[in-house]
């Protein structure tokens, strides 16, 4: 089962799972910070459906 809560994005520069912070994710090692309304989301929606058929 895929579940959102289970997203854990990791640093692009040094592979370091990134930590959860206020608005998104922080890198331990780097600092580097990834907004979590940024980047490429996943697909949620994939078609009409969400009203029912
Ligand atoms: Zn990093």
């Amino acid at each position: 089962m895929d579940d959102l809560s289970l997203y854990h994005p990791s640093c692009p520069t040094d592979g370091v799972l990134l930590r959860e912070v206020g608005a998104g994710w922080e890198c331990p090692e780097c600092g580097r910070f990834e907004s979590a309304m940024s980047g490429p989301l996943p697909p949620e929606f994939d078609g009409p459906g969400i009203h029912g058929g």
